[in-house]
Order: C-alpha cells, then sequence, then structure tokens
C-alpha cells in the first residue's frame, strides 16, 4: 500500500477510529450505567457572577457536538446578564464531557480546526501592539498545543512565549518549539511561582470554560508586570445570533461553557480588580460560522450517528451509514448558502451586534 493512494488511507483511518471507539466502549458503559445525574452539583439559586437571586432559564439543551447523554440548563441573571451553566457539572462530570473532545478521539478532527486558524490568531497578536511594540515576555492561558503562540512569534519574533494548559498540550508544545516554556496546571495555582513575570497574559475563549472566572482574573493580574497587558476574548452572550439561534448557537457549547460575561460585566470587574481596560473590540474578533454552524448541528441531529463509545445500542451498519451520508448530500446547498451568508454578515458584524465575541485589551495599574 502507498500512502499517495487516498483510499487506504481512508479506509486505513476509518479502521483505525473503530478500533479506538470499541476499545473505549466498555469503560463509557460502565460509567454510564449509574445515569449522568451524579456529574452535577446542586443547583444554585444564586448569580455566580453579582449574587443576585432573580434567575430565568436562558436556555435548555444536550451535548449537540459529542452527543454524550445529559441535559444542561444555562441560567440568565436578571439583574447582570451573567449567564450560566446552572446545576454546573462538578470536576468529575467536566473530565468525562471533556474526554476524547480535545485529545483521544476527538484529537484528529480539532488538530485540524486549531492548526489552520492563523490569520485570527495574527489578528489577536497585532491587537496589542498599538500598546506595546515589543513585548519581552508573553503568557498564553489555556494554549492548548501552543497554536496561537507559534503565529503570534511572527508579529513579535523578540517576544519570549510561554503556555499554560491544564491538559499535557502545553508540555508537548515546549518539546516542539512551539512554547519557550510550557505549564501544566490551573493558572490560579500557578500563579503565585509566577508573579511578576510577564509583560503580557493572553486568555482566548478561556474564561468561559473555567469554573471561577473572577479567581482566574485574579490570577493574572499576580503574574503580570505593573503596567503588564492581559488581552481578553470570549463569545458574547448578548450576540444577536444567540437569540436568533437558540440552542444551535454554536458558541454556546454545552456542557463546556460554564460562564458567559456580558462585556460590560468583564469591563466593571476589570475595573475592580486594578486594571484600566485600553481597547474593546465586537467586529474583529467575529469568528463568521453562526449559520454554518447551525445548519450543520441540526442536519447531524436529523442524521443517523455517528459510531461513538457512549452511545447506547449496537454500533451503525452500512445502511445507516449510507443514511448519514445522504442527510448531508442533500444538505449540502443549505450548507453552503449558511457559509456565504456568514460571509456576508460578517463585515458588519461589530455595528449589527451579530458578532459572536469581543475582545478587551486592559493594563494592570
Ligand atoms: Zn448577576
Amino acid at each position: 500500500m502507498t500512502t499517495t493512494d487516498p483510499a487506504p488511507a481512508t479506509a486505513g483511518k476509518a479502521a483505525l477510529r473503530a478500533r479506538q471507539v470499541a476499545a473505549r466502549r466498555p469503560a463509557y458503559r460502565a460509567e454510564l450505567a449509574d445515569g449522568t445525574e451524579r456529574f452535577f452539583e446542586p443547583r444554585r439559586a444564586d448569580c455566580p457572577w453579582c449574587g443576585s437571586e432573580r434567575l430565568r432559564v436562558r436556555l435548555r439543551t444536550t451535548d449537540l457536538l459529542q452527543h454524550k447523554p445529559g441535559r444542561f440548563v444555562l441560567d440568565e441573571c436578571q439583574d447582570c446578564a451573567h449567564v450560566f451553566q446552572n446545576p454546573r457539572l462538578t470536576s468529575e462530570g467536566l473530565e468525562f464531557y471533556y474526554r476524547d473532545f480535545y485529545d483521544g478521539l476527538g484529537e484528529q478532527r480539532l488538530g485540524g480546526v486549531f492548526g489552520t486558524r492563523t490569520a485570527a490568531y495574527r489578528d489577536r497578536a497585532r491587537s496589542v501592539a498599538p500598546f506595546a511594540a515589543a513585548p519581552g515576555s508573553w503568557l498564553d492561558v489555556g494554549t492548548g498545543h501552543g497554536h496561537f503562540c507559534e503565529t503570534a512569534r511572527e508579529v513579535f519574533p523578540d517576544t519570549a512565549f510561554d503556555g499554560l494548559d491544564l491538559s499535557e498540550g502545553a508540555e508537548l508544545a515546549e518539546r516542539n518549539g512551539r512554547l519557550a516554556h510550557g505549564f501544566r496546571g490551573s493558572l490560579p495555582d500557578l500563579a503565585p511561582g509566577l508573579a511578576d513575570r510577564y509583560e503580557v497574559v493572553s486568555m482566548f475563549h478561556y474564561l468561559e470554560h473555567s469554573t471561577d472566572p473572577v479567581r482566574e482574573l485574579a490570577a493574572a493580574r499576580q503574574v503580570l508586570r505593573p503596567g503588564g497587558l492581559l488581552l481578553i476574548e470570549v463569545p458574547d452572550p448578548q450576540s444577536r445570533y444567540a437569540r436568533l439561534l437558540g440552542r444551535w448557537w454554536l458558541p454556546w457549547l454545552q456542557p463546556q461553557h460554564l460562564n458567559l460575561m456580558p462585556a460590560a460585566n468583564l469591563r466593571r470587574r476589570l475595573g475592580e480588580l486594578g486594571f484600566t481596560v485600553v481597547l474593546e473590540q465586537h467586529g474583529e474578533p467575529h469568528d463568521p460560522v453562526d449559520l454554518l454552524a447551525a445548519c450543520w448541528l441540526l442536519l447531524d441531529a436529523g442524521a443517523p450517528r455517528e459510531d461513538a463509545p457512549w452511545l447506547p445500542g449496537d454500533p451503525p451498519g452500512r445502511l445507516r451509514r449510507a443514511l448519514r451520508g445522504a442527510v448531508f448530500l442533500a444538505g449540502a446547498p443549505v450548507l453552503l448558502l449558511a457559509a456565504l451568508l456568514d460571509r456576508l454578515a460578517a463585515r458588519s458584524a461589530g455595528r449589527t451586534g451579530l458578532s459572536n465575541a469581543y475582545r478587551l485589551l486592559a493594563r494592570r495599574k
């Protein structure tokens, strides 16, 4: 078999995945035998951002990407508009739902996604340039495999980029030369040992995954030198697309996103923590995939499932696999149209309130 022939390569990939799924099935089945209730903390009665007890249900949904069992609720605070998962997953629950998403079964697929986003990474790095022409040191928190830092080095060739991640990704990235230093762990735990060390700290689509975003911000302040910059990018729960698309809006990303902060909330809290916000952007960080992703999720929800170790029943046979292919083939024109509309809307996303993310740059006083 030669590696230039794509057919055997695809067949080999499918066979590898089938083996990986089969190997994982017994463990998932054993875990799920007791149901998913034990993965949740008790429901809280107050807003984790402001303490108000005036909560309302914003969204009820399921795991639309992996289709692991379980139901999830996002509450919204009627006083400060903070949106949060309630009841929230325990650490055991988070481990269960994250497993095979960024690593294991999910790694190959997502590696492709994160590896090809260089234009967005470059734009993120450039947003700092007017405020720090040549920072000496930069810590990227939630760096994954360090792909942002690799691209940002084109913009800041003399900067030493370190990365931090809960997974082994940062350590691997250090070995591959993408990071000067890769830390494994949580920022609040590691911050005392890194005090006053960095000129820039970045958090791209990180805070919404955190169980305690304010603690993360305080830790970021600790590792920054006085005058240092904190760059944050998060999904915007006040995006018009969030209302328009409901549970099919990709950035809800249940069950991973635990806290979604409106920009005004984050701005105010940064001020209270001793930062001055020097830049706020809504159009630039918009990732124009909302309609395409919603259509894809809808097709995927309607089509027969792809095999996965946490699904009940027998693995899908030839007929179900063919039917799944047919659903996506029939939906291809809709997906194409959705992608075109996403492109069109992207030009004015900041002005029209359609942007799905915002960026804040704040200076430590
Ligand atoms: Zn609140």
